[in-house]
């Protein structure tokens, strides 16, 4: 199989069958974010316990890209300590500008999604569950 249709299939699958996807109630959703461009809507809650972030949750609606990026970064950084979770959000977020390749080795998990930084119009659905997380972060765990 070549490599992009893998690719391709790991994003469907995750748009298909999305990690960590679930009505959240309105009294805990953290943040709400959309991208009017394409019509992407995501509401994302998350904890901290002992600097790790121990539950990310998101519902919403939105294009492929947008729910299988916030699907693979809710299963990718789940459990992991915050300070590497806060890495790799501004790690791939500067992928996504095209300010550098991904480390294949530290960023394994997210290759599928590389390649949307050659579609402008698609960048901000690939990036929208990854502002979430951020913003909801701040609330949860403000940087000292
Ligand atoms: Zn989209």
């Amino acid at each position: 199989m070549e490599l992009d249709e893998l690719y391709q299939d790991i994003i469907l699958d995750h748009y298909r069958h999305p990690r960590n996807y679930g009505a959240i109630p309105d009294e805990e959703v953290l943040v709400d974010e959309e991208n009017p461009t394409c019509g992407d809507h995501i509401r994302l809650t998350a904890s901290v316990v002992d600097g790790r972030v121990t539950h990310i949750r998101f519902d919403g609606k939105g294009c492929a890209i947008s729910m299988a990026s916030a699907s693979l970064m809710s299963e990718s950084l789940l459990n992991k300590p915050i300070g590497e979770v806060r890495s790799q959000i501004h790690a791939f977020l500067a992928v996504l500008r095209g300010e550098k390749a991904m480390d294949p080795e530290t960023m394994e998990d997210f290759l599928p999604l590389e390649g949307v930084k050659k579609y402008p119009l698609r960048v901000k659905c690939a990036t929208l569950g990854w502002h979430a997380l951020e913003s909801a972060l701040d609330k949860v765990a403000p940087a000292r």
